[in-house]
C-alpha cells in the first residue's frame, strides 16, 4: 500500500509570519514540497518562473479555469491565484507531503471540494502587534498598511473553520506547534502502514 501524501494548507493575514514559519518548516522537514501556484501577477525582482509561481497571462488563467484545471482559485489583491488540481493529485499519489500557502477564500473552496487536507490558520498575537509588524517591515506605504490591517480583520474571522490555529507570538513556539501538527498527521496509521509493512512483513 502506497503512503498517501499529506496536503497542508496554511493561511494567514499578511504580517502574521507565515513566510518565516514556512521557511522553518522546510528546514525541519526537508522532504516536504511547496505547491507552486499559478498567478496572473507579474514576477517580482528575483522571482523565477516555476519556483515561487507559474506566471501566466489572464487568458491562460481563464482557459485553465474553464478546463477545470484548478482545485481552487481566487482573486487576491487584484491578481488571480490558483492551485492546479494535478499538483495535488500527483503529490498525494506519489506520497509527497505538500504545503499550500493560499488565502482564506481559496482554502475554503478547497475544503468544500477536496477531501483530506489539513488546514492551519496562523494568527498574529493581536491587531496592535500586527500593525507594529507591518509598520516595521518598511516595505509598504501607510495606505497599503491600513488596507492590509482591515483585510486581516476580515481574514481572522475565517479562522473558525480551519482545523488548527497557531498564534504566532513567540516564533520558536509557533514553529514547534506547526511541526507537531505535521508530525501528528505523518504518524496517522494509514500513512504509516506502508513503512510498517516493509519493516514487519504484515
Ligand atoms: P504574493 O503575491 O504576495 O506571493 O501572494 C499574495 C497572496 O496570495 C498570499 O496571501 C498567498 O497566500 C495567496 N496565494 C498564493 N497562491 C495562491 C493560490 O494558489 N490560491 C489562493 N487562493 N491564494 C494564493
Amino acid at each position: 500500500m502506497k503512503r498517501e501524501g499529506l496536503i497542508l494548507i496554511l493561511s494567514a493575514p499578511s504580517g502574521a509570519g507565515k513566510t518565516s514559519l514556512c521557511r522553518e518548516l522546510f528546514k525541519i522537514f526537508p522532504d516536504m514540497k511547496e505547491s507552486v501556484s499559478y498567478t496572473t501577477r507579474t514576477p517580482r525582482v528575483g522571482e523565477v518562473e516555476g519556483e515561487a509561481y507559474h506566471f501566466v497571462s489572464h487568458a491562460e488563467f481563464e482557459r485553465m479555469v474553464k478546463e477545470d484545471a484548478f482545485a481552487e482559485w481566487a482573486l487576491v489583491h487584484g491578481n488571480m491565484y490558483g492551485t492546479a488540481l494535478r499538483t495535488l493529485v500527483e503529490a498525494r499519489k506519489s506520497g509527497i507531503d505538500l504545503v499550500l500557502d493560499i488565502d482564506c477564500q481559496g482554502a475554503l473552496r478547497l475544503k468544500e471540494l477536496f477531501d483530506g487536507g489539513v488546514y492551519v490558520f496562523i494568527m498574529p498575537p493581536s491587531m496592535d502587534e500586527l500593525r507594529h509588524r507591518l509598520e516595521h517591515r518598511s516595505t509598504d506605504v501607510q495606505e497599503v498598511i491600513e488596507r492590509r490591517i482591515s483585510r486581516a480583520a476580515e481574514e481572522i474571522k475565517e479562522a473558525r473553520w480551519y482545523d488548527y490555529i497557531i498564534i504566532n507570538d513567540d516564533f520558536e513556539v509557533a514553529c514547534q506547534e506547526l511541526a507537531s501538527i505535521v508530525t501528528a498527521h505523518r504518524r496517522k496509521t494509514f500513512r504509516m502502514m506502508e513503512q510498517v509493512g516493509k519493516l514487519f512483513d504484515i
